[in-house]
Protein backbone atom coordinates (compact mmCIF):
# COMPACT_ATOMS: atom_id res chain seq x y z
CA UNK A 1 0.00 0.00 0.00
CA UNK A 2 1.24 3.63 -0.71
CA UNK A 3 1.45 6.64 1.49
CA UNK A 4 -1.98 8.19 0.88
CA UNK A 5 -4.11 11.06 2.83
CA UNK A 6 -3.76 15.66 2.80
CA UNK A 7 0.26 15.62 3.91
CA UNK A 8 1.48 17.96 6.07
CA UNK A 9 4.75 19.44 4.82
CA UNK A 10 6.16 20.56 7.90
CA UNK A 11 5.95 17.14 9.81
CA UNK A 12 7.78 14.05 9.85
CA UNK A 13 5.87 11.77 9.53
CA UNK A 14 8.78 9.07 9.03
CA UNK A 15 10.35 9.91 12.47
CA UNK A 16 6.52 9.58 14.64
CA UNK A 17 5.64 6.50 12.73
CA UNK A 18 9.19 5.38 14.10
CA UNK A 19 8.19 5.92 17.61
CA UNK A 20 5.11 4.14 17.15
CA UNK A 21 6.69 1.26 15.80
CA UNK A 22 8.72 0.97 18.65
CA UNK A 23 6.14 1.07 21.16
CA UNK A 24 4.53 -1.61 18.99
CA UNK A 25 7.32 -3.39 19.38
CA UNK A 26 6.92 -3.52 23.21
CA UNK A 27 3.44 -4.64 22.73
CA UNK A 28 4.81 -7.48 20.67
CA UNK A 29 6.94 -8.56 23.53
CA UNK A 30 4.63 -8.67 25.88
CA UNK A 31 2.64 -10.91 23.46
CA UNK A 32 -0.17 -8.41 22.75
CA UNK A 33 -0.89 -6.71 19.17
CA UNK A 34 1.56 -4.90 18.11
CA UNK A 35 -0.30 -1.70 17.88
CA UNK A 36 1.63 1.14 19.18
CA UNK A 37 0.00 5.41 19.58
CA UNK A 38 1.78 8.66 19.70
CA UNK A 39 0.74 11.61 20.27
CA UNK A 40 2.16 14.95 18.35
CA UNK A 41 1.86 18.76 19.41
CA UNK A 42 3.69 21.40 18.13
CA UNK A 43 6.11 18.43 16.35
CA UNK A 44 6.88 17.52 20.17
CA UNK A 45 6.07 13.82 20.99
CA UNK A 46 4.20 14.20 24.29
CA UNK A 47 2.68 10.50 24.76
CA UNK A 48 3.64 6.93 23.76
CA UNK A 49 1.12 4.10 24.61
CA UNK A 50 0.34 0.67 23.65
CA UNK A 51 -2.69 -1.30 24.86
CA UNK A 52 -3.02 -1.53 28.76
CA UNK A 53 -6.71 -3.61 28.24
CA UNK A 54 -5.46 -7.14 29.81
CA UNK A 55 -3.62 -5.43 33.04
CA UNK A 56 -5.97 -2.74 33.97
CA UNK A 57 -9.08 -4.66 33.44
CA UNK A 58 -9.86 -1.70 31.29
CA UNK A 59 -11.79 -2.56 27.92
CA UNK A 60 -11.26 1.14 26.65
CA UNK A 61 -7.33 1.29 27.35
CA UNK A 62 -6.66 0.78 23.59
CA UNK A 63 -3.80 2.46 22.26
CA UNK A 64 -4.33 5.31 21.48
CA UNK A 65 -6.93 5.74 24.16
CA UNK A 66 -4.04 5.46 26.49
CA UNK A 67 -2.13 7.84 23.95
CA UNK A 68 -4.52 11.00 24.25
CA UNK A 69 -5.37 10.38 28.10
CA UNK A 70 -1.51 10.66 28.59
CA UNK A 71 -1.15 13.70 26.16
CA UNK A 72 -3.78 15.30 27.94
CA UNK A 73 -2.38 14.87 30.99
CA UNK A 74 0.85 16.29 30.50
CA UNK A 75 -1.02 19.34 28.47
CA UNK A 76 -3.12 20.05 30.76
CA UNK A 77 -5.75 20.33 29.39
CA UNK A 78 -9.44 18.49 27.90
CA UNK A 79 -8.85 18.63 24.38
CA UNK A 80 -5.36 18.30 21.61
CA UNK A 81 -7.03 21.14 19.00
CA UNK A 82 -3.56 20.66 17.06
CA UNK A 83 -2.86 16.98 17.65
CA UNK A 84 -1.63 14.53 15.57
CA UNK A 85 -1.73 10.80 16.25
CA UNK A 86 -0.01 8.58 15.16
CA UNK A 87 -0.66 4.62 15.16
CA UNK A 88 0.85 1.74 13.74
CA UNK A 89 -3.09 0.50 12.52
CA UNK A 90 -6.26 1.97 11.81
CA UNK A 91 -8.19 2.70 14.74
CA UNK A 92 -11.47 0.90 15.79
CA UNK A 93 -14.81 2.97 16.17
CA UNK A 94 -13.88 3.66 19.57
CA UNK A 95 -10.45 4.96 19.03
CA UNK A 96 -12.05 7.24 16.37
CA UNK A 97 -14.95 8.11 18.31
CA UNK A 98 -12.11 9.63 21.05
CA UNK A 99 -10.16 10.98 18.76
CA UNK A 100 -13.04 12.90 17.02
CA UNK A 101 -14.34 13.40 20.80
CA UNK A 102 -10.57 15.05 21.26
CA UNK A 103 -10.28 17.63 18.79
CA UNK A 104 -7.66 16.16 17.45
CA UNK A 105 -6.43 17.45 13.61
CA UNK A 106 -5.20 14.43 12.35
CA UNK A 107 -4.95 10.97 12.39
CA UNK A 108 -1.66 9.09 10.64
CA UNK A 109 -1.65 4.99 10.47
CA UNK A 110 0.70 2.01 8.81
CA UNK A 111 -1.53 -0.40 7.91
CA UNK A 112 -5.21 -0.66 7.44
CA UNK A 113 -7.48 -2.78 9.82
CA UNK A 114 -9.86 -4.82 7.67
CA UNK A 115 -11.93 -6.20 11.12
CA UNK A 116 -12.94 -3.03 12.82
CA UNK A 117 -11.08 -0.41 11.03
CA UNK A 118 -13.63 2.89 11.38
CA UNK A 119 -11.24 5.26 9.60
CA UNK A 120 -11.87 3.47 6.23
CA UNK A 121 -10.91 0.12 6.62
CA UNK A 122 -14.54 -1.20 6.93
CA UNK A 123 -16.43 1.96 7.97
CA UNK A 124 -15.38 5.66 7.81
CA UNK A 125 -16.35 7.35 10.87
CA UNK A 126 -13.60 9.57 10.56
CA UNK A 127 -14.86 11.67 8.02
CA UNK A 128 -18.45 11.79 8.19
CA UNK A 129 -20.35 15.00 7.15
CA UNK A 130 -23.02 13.70 9.37
CA UNK A 131 -21.35 14.38 12.77
CA UNK A 132 -19.56 18.17 14.15
CA UNK A 133 -16.04 16.70 13.52
CA UNK A 134 -13.70 15.28 11.26
CA UNK A 135 -10.23 13.79 11.17
CA UNK A 136 -7.75 14.24 8.48
CA UNK A 137 -5.95 10.85 7.49
CA UNK A 138 -2.56 9.95 6.52
CA UNK A 139 -1.92 6.44 5.79
CA UNK A 140 0.21 3.89 4.47
CA UNK A 141 3.54 5.52 6.57
CA UNK A 142 6.02 2.69 7.10
CA UNK A 143 3.22 0.35 6.43
CA UNK A 144 5.72 -2.14 5.53
CA UNK A 145 7.84 -2.45 8.80
CA UNK A 146 4.01 -2.74 10.40
CA UNK A 147 3.24 -5.23 8.31
CA UNK A 148 6.31 -7.41 9.54
CA UNK A 149 5.16 -6.68 12.79
CA UNK A 150 1.17 -7.82 12.34
CA UNK A 151 3.17 -11.31 10.79
CA UNK A 152 5.05 -12.22 13.89
CA UNK A 153 2.10 -11.37 16.00
CA UNK A 154 -0.34 -14.29 17.51
CA UNK A 155 -3.57 -14.79 15.04
CA UNK A 156 -6.58 -12.89 17.00
CA UNK A 157 -8.32 -16.33 17.02
CA UNK A 158 -5.45 -17.31 19.49
CA UNK A 159 -4.61 -14.29 21.42
CA UNK A 160 -9.09 -13.50 22.26
CA UNK A 161 -9.76 -15.39 25.67
CA UNK A 162 -12.48 -17.36 26.30
CA UNK A 163 -15.44 -15.45 28.47
CA UNK A 164 -13.07 -14.22 31.61
CA UNK A 165 -10.18 -15.55 30.54
CA UNK A 166 -7.14 -13.68 30.18
CA UNK A 167 -5.72 -15.38 27.66
CA UNK A 168 -2.28 -14.37 28.22
CA UNK A 169 -1.72 -14.96 31.43
ZN1 LIG B 1 -9.39 1.00 19.57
Amino acid sequence: MRAAGLYDRGMNYELFMGEALAEAQIALDQGKAPIGAVAVVNDAMVARAHDRVQESNDPTAHAVVVALREATRKMGRARLAEATIFVTREPCPMCVGALLASDVEALVFAVPNRVDGAAGGVIQLAQDDRLTRRLRIVSGIRCEEAEELFSRALPVEQTRAPEGVNALG
